[in-house]
């Protein structure tokens, strides 16, 4: 869920919500805690484990109220016993210490590309401080979300060279973005081609490689893959989807539509908290002890 949506600082040249470039996405305010709760007893419904909200900011500085705000609707969306991720630009140890407090699962930072091919892409923050933000949120114990946008222009090896800045993480991140350009008008990557999907599962298939226990996640974009392009995906070795009425900015595919799918395939999604070996875990990240012997669930998704 977008919580704060349009006019941001930072110029990323595939976003929608940069205040750089003249785009259809109209900015607003943040948006209030209850709202925030209905779309996460909706996405709880409709089987979402995890409820990630997204607000476009370039860091907290001057944001004390909204961050309050935040807080208080994270913890109030894990009394759901959901799982929570927030995306909310750069953040210093202590913003990362509060949001832990609160009861935060996982902060998405996305690397994007490589470190080399990063400075076309965005020019108002740099690689390394992204990668501070992510130090800070691994040392507050919150698992990290850090993952990429394929079809930025780049050659295969930026997106090697993503994998491997990702794979040098003290820890490798819990979950993998793979989101591929969705082009947006008024942007300067307006005019790309997609990449074909062979890259796409290459990409995928090689973070799977080299980010064993990682969690890969297909995101923006993935609407405009065919249900078999989606298939052959997981069998690359992604293992989870991003699902609701909308990405943050970009179309993605309905609950419904989703649920048909994943039966189908025979996948089905882990629980909140259920690791992909099939292991309840605490919110803490500790294992359940099983009371009685429960059958080893074996996550179909693999
Ligand atoms: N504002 C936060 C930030 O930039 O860290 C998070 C916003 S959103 C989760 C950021 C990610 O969404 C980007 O890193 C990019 O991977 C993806 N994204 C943004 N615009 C996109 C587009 N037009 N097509 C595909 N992916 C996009
Ligand atoms: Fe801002 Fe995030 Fe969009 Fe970049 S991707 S312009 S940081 S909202």
């Amino acid at each position: 869920m977008n919580i704060k949506t349009g006019g941001c600082t930072e110029d990323c040249k595939y976003c929608s919500q940069s205040s750089s470039y003249k785009t259809q996405t109209k900015s607003s305010r943040l948006v209030d805690i209850e709202p925030v709760l209905e779309a996460a007893r909706q996405a709880k419904a409709n089987g979402s484990t995890r409820f990630c909200m997204g607000a476009a900011w370039r860091d907290l500085a001057g944001k004390k109220s909204g961050f309050e705000k935040i807080l208080k609707m994270v913890s109030e969306v894990r009394g759901m016993g959901m799982e929570v991720c927030t995306t909310l630009g750069m953040l210093n140890a202590d913003q990362a210490r509060r949001l832990k407090e609160a009861g935060l699962s996982a902060y998405n930072h996305n690397l994007d590309t490589s470190r080399e091919f990063y400075p076309s892409v965005i020019t108002s923050r740099t690689y390394d401080e992204r990668l501070e933000t992510i130090q800070a949120v691994r040392d507050a114990g919150i698992s990290v979300c850090s993952g990429g946008i394929l079809g930025l222009g780049e050659e295969d090896a930026d997106r090697v060279g993503l994998i491997h800045e990702v794979s040098r993480f003290d820890e490798h991140p819990e979950s993998f973005p793979v989101n591929t350009l969705v082009p947006i008008p008024g942007t300067p990557l307006e005019d790309n081609k997609p990449v074909p999907v062979h890259t796409v599962l290459r990409t995928i298939a090689t973070a799977r490689i080299v980010l064993p226990k990682t969690i890969i996640r297909l995101a923006a974009g993935r609407h405009t893959f065919s249900e078999t392009e989606q298939a052959m995906a997981f069998m690359a070795g992604a293992n989870a989807i991003f699902t609701g009425e909308r990405m943050l900015t970009t179309p993605c595919s309905g609950w419904d539509e989703d649920k048909a799918m994943l039966d189908r395939w025979g996948l089905r999604g882990l629980r909140s908290f259920e690791d992909q070996e099939g292991v309840q875990m605490t919110p803490e990240g500790t294992h359940v002890q099983p009371e009685t012997t429960t059958e080893k669930v074996q996550t179909v998704a693999q």
